[in-house]
């Protein structure tokens, strides 16, 4: 460790130049260390690349005791652990690919007092003889990154994860730090939930403003991507398909084509995959055609693209997924052909799993994607009110902002909306909404009274699908939100009163007729 300078005073900064060389903190990374500081539990989301370890390993420096991580990848540990060391910080990791005597000799250090950060394994770290091993040691902090493996909510759900419950139990006054690039309010709720904690929550903006999102309407996939591909003058970048099959067969077709391409999924082997993975980070690899088994841990700066050539998981994952794409900040593509009628192909697949809450995460995820991809909204105000946070002005910077659809003075729409919803008491979903606003019949509707309603029927000009992409527009334009943990009724939000009473001009997007086959399938 090199010297601290002498004229700088404050400890945390001293420590943050010496060790790490950086002149000032990121944005939030000041905050959350001195909570941890105080003894406080905290809960950190930040983008990837934001520097969530620095988070958790200045703290440690300056504890007298050891600094626990938890993270679910051995690449990423030794990663971690190389770069530490380099910098002269006493930290090591434990995973099972290591020896007997190399593990020993790490408990040594530990016992001796000698190690300051230890990485390791969720399994690993709760295996009884380890605990016992931590107890009787002076631990004085637990960082558990990727935190959002320990939620079902989350888009990586890990069930090692979920057992880092009882570490509030084991170790009552050691605090909890937990670390993650993706959060939903859902899956932060259920983070703390899981783990006992009530911290203190760092949430800084989830923007990526160099990333241009465009969603187009899957025509003829292959021609799209080719021409997309063209485009990128032999930029690097990734390609996600939805399954193993289709991943070889586009990695074929751009070999084909003449570029440096390869397919990636767990069909591979380990050694393959590394290869793969080390090929594109030396730049050898032009685009590595993928299932999400490409993911995490994957640290290349200058990726400039990437396709989800199949609609992704959930809004989650799109955005884990694209966010991959320009983290040296220069601007990049996420790109998403979208065709209908793949919601009702994953939809599908999702009703032949076993019923039960996982698979209503599992529709809940699909329909917020699919909201996402027909939205008429900037893309960008979608997928940070999606992450809670709101941006007011559209961002100039997403197929939409770039080519607007056709607007008009949707005001009289969005009241026989939003009066519905109102009449309904705010506790139906959408489509029992679009039947009452069309006037059903139905015995769901006529049964429950619903066509008594002064709104029913008062939509019956229009389409099922016209008041669907309507519907959503206001969900995501704030006036009204689904709860999902009320069967995803409408419910509507304070600035709906404006709208109700006339007082805001409103403008929405012209439905595009386009979506109409596969909203008539999931009708059925
Ligand atoms: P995350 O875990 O959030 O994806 P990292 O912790 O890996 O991000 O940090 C991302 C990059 O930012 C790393 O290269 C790291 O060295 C750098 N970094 C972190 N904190 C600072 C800082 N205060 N000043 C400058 N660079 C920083
Ligand atoms: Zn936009």
């Amino acid at each position: 460790v090199t010297q601290v300078e002498p004229l700088n005073t404050d400890p945390l900064a001293s420590c943050l130049q010496a060790v790490f060389g950086y002149r000032t903190f990121r944005q939030g990374q000041r905050e959350v260390i001195d909570q941890v500081f105080l003894g406080h539990d905290a809960l950190v989301i930040m983008p990837t690349g934001g520097g969530k370890s620095l988070c958790y390993q200045l703290p440690a420096l300056l504890f007298s005791g050891l600094t626990v991580v938890v993270s679910p990848l051995i690449s990423l540990m030794k990663d971690q652990v190389d770069s530490l060391k380099q910098m002269g910080v006493a930290a090591a990791y434990l995973n099972s690919s290591q020896s007997r005597e190399a593990s020993q000799q790490i408990f040594q250090q530990m016992h001796r007092g000698e190690l300051k950060l230890l990485y390791v394994s969720p399994e690993r770290l709760l295996m009884d003889s380890f605990v016992e091993r931590m107890q009787a040691l002076h631990i004085s902090l637990f960082a558990i990154d990727e935190a959002h493996c320990i939620s079902q909510w989350g888009h990586d759900f890990r069930p090692e994860y979920a057992a880092l419950g009882r570490l509030r139990q084991l170790f009552a006054h050691v605090p909890i730090m937990a670390l993650t690039a993706t959060a939903d309010q859902a899956t932060r709720q259920d983070i703390c939930q899981r783990l006992g904690i009530n911290p203190y929550v760092l949430l800084t903006s989830f923007d990526r403003p160099n990333i241009r999102y465009t969603v187009a309407e899957k025509l003829n996939a292959a021609n799209q991507l080719r021409q997309f591909i063209q485009a990128q003058n032999g930029n690097s970048g990734i390609i996600y398909c939805g399954s193993r099959r289709r991943v070889d067969e586009v990695a074929e077709r751009l070999r084909l084509q003449g570029y440096k391409a390869d397919g990636y999924h767990a069909g591979k082997t380990q050694e393959e995959r590394g290869d793969i993975q080390e090929r594109f980070l030396k730049d050898q690899l032009d685009i590595v055609v993928a299932t999400v088994a490409f993911g995490m841990g994957i640290n290349k700066s200058n990726v400039r693209f990437v396709v989800h050539y199949d609609i992704p998981k959930s809004v989650e994952a799109y955005y884990q997924e694209t966010g991959r794409a320009g983290r040296d900040g220069l601007d990049a593509e996420a790109l998403m052909l979208f065709d209908p009628a793949d919601i009702g192909r994953v939809r599908h697949l999702i009703e032949q799993a076993e019923p039960g809450p996982q698979q209503q995460v599992e529709f809940h995820k699909l329909n917020t994607m699919a909201a996402f991809a027909e939205a008429q909204t900037c893309r960008r105000q979608v997928l940070l009110h999606y992450f809670d946070e709101s941006a007011s002005e559209p961002c100039g910077n997403c197929d939409i902002c770039l080519d607007p659809p056709k607007r008009y003075d949707g005001v009289e729409d969005a009241q026989k909306v939003l009066s519905c919803i109102f009449r309904l008491q705010q506790k139906f979903g959408i489509n029992h909404l679009i039947e009452v606003l069309r006037g059903s019949k139905s015995a769901g509707v006529v049964d429950r009274g619903h066509d008594k309603l002064s709104t029913w029927g008062i939509g019956k000009d229009k389409s099922h699908e016209f008041w669907l992409s309507i519907i959503r527009q206001i969900i995501h334009l704030g006036f009204a939100s689904q709860d999902i943990t009320r069967g995803s009724s409408i419910k509507l939000n304070p600035q709906a009163r404006a709208v109700l009473k006339g007082e805001l001009p409103l403008l929405l997007a012209e439905p595009r007729i386009t979506l109409t086959t596969d909203v008539k399938r999931r009708g059925n």
